[in-house]
């Protein structure tokens, strides 16, 4: 979590954004510019709360302090570039960061529930095979403000709390680790989201030392794309297994649960036709989740260009539910959302200026095999 240390008070002429800082930093830095840490608190409840950005309208702050602030702070929100609504009440904002990145964000509202959807990195470098996000590459983490601003736009923009957010977006969260978790603060904190631990979800691929690290700092639920039953399948679809496999990665989901007995870890697992969706994988996936409090929820994979993957038939998927659900293991079929604006799960792309030299490579053998 950021400590006074690492918030300059101007960076290199540039003003700090506010959106940056959770409570802990906030108070640091109202304490280093000479004020009270309560006026931080009252900042962060006028950025989060009512959605202000103009210091002059934050009346219970000093004439004398809302100058100062002026002078070396601001409050800079995305910018949304792009506002897609699909058929279904799904809604995709595509966001405008600097240097031509853009990110994603899906608003997702079912029944009583309003989940946001949030990215937490420009692209994404782990190469899951199925998610067209890795096929973009990779350009930089995100910031806080970055992160915690996809729920700052959602909200002002549509009136209404978000009563779940899920960092299920664009990237790795456990990658981009202490602007995660901070952001993760202020979606939880009373004076801003005022989110429940069961209401903030993170979704990793399963960095397993990151996620170690996580269970000391955060307490949040946890999603891992699981996607196969076993190493040498899931090495195939989720490369990072080959350095993190299953050996390790379980061990840790229920170490992170550990001492809550009301708590589950939620498996994803995308359906793919011939590839993970027989009943032998069910088998596998049973005995894998044997001793780990899980509950897994099927996604239909969700087809982008110039993949060969096609979906499991939906009543593959639920052939393969029941085999779960016999065996006592609770599982759901994700719905598809947002899929006629391709805001579904692993459609998200943005810009992503790649760094990676990702889509070079890829280009490349696209151009060999076309004989070019
Ligand atoms: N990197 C994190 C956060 C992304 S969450 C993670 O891997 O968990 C997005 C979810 O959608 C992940 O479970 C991902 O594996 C899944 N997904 C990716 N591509 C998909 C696709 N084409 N169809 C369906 N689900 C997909």
């Amino acid at each position: 979590m950021s400590g006074l240390a690492d918030i300059p008070l101007v960076e290199e002429g540039r003003k700090v954004n506010l959106l940056d800082l959770d409570r802990k930093a906030m108070e640091a830095y109202f304490e280093a510019l000479g004020a009270k840490a309560f006026h931080g608190r009252n900042v962060l409840k006028w950025i989060h709360k009512h959605g202000v950005t103009d210091f002059a309208a934050m009346t219970d702050l000093s004439k004398k302090l809302r100058a100062q602030l002026s002078a070396v702070a601001e409050i800079r929100v995305p910018e949304i570039v792009l506002e897609q609504p699909s058929r279904d009440g799904t809604i995709k904002w595509v966001l405008e960061l600097d240097c031509n990145n853009r990110i994603e964000t899906v608003f997702i509202p079912d029944g009583d529930r309003a989940t946001l959807c949030v990215s937490s990195q420009v692209g994404c470098a782990l190469d899951c095979s199925f998610c067209s996000t890795a096929q973009q590459g990779f350009n930089r983490n995100l910031s806080v403000a970055e992160i915690v601003g996809q729920v700052w736009v959602a909200v002002r923009r549509l009136r209404q709390p978000m009563s779940n957010v899920v960092l299920m977006g664009m990237g790795e969260p456990l990658a981009n680790f202490d602007a995660v978790v901070s952001a993760m603060n202020i979606m939880q904190d009373d004076l801003a989201y005022m989110l429940s631990k069961y209401r903030v979800t993170l979704s990793t691929s399963g960095l397993v030392p990151a996620l170690r690290r996580l269970r000391q700092s955060s307490d949040v639920s946890l999603a891992v794309s699981l996607h196969a039953p076993n190493d040498p399948l899931r090495d195939q679809l989720v490369p990072i297994n080959r350095k993190y496999p299953l050996g390790d990665l379980l061990p840790a989901c229920r170490e992170f649960i550990q001492g809550d007995k009301r708590r589950k870890v939620t498996f994803e697992y995308v359906m793919l036709a011939g590839v993970n969706d027989g009943d032998v994988h069910a088998r596998e996936l049973i005995r894998l989740l044997e001793g780990t409090p899980a509950k897994v929820n099927l996604i239909p994979f969700n087809p982008f260009p110039n993949t060969d993957y096609r979906s499991s038939a939906p009543e593959r998927i639920e052939q393969f539910r029941q085999i779960l659900l016999r065996s006592g293991l609770m599982a759901i079929t994700r719905k598809t959302r947002g899929e006629d604006i391709d805001a579904a799960c692993g459609q998200l792309v943005g810009r992503v200026q790649d760094r990676s030299r990702r889509q070079a490579g890829r280009l490349q053998m696209s151009a060999e095999g076309i004989g070019l």
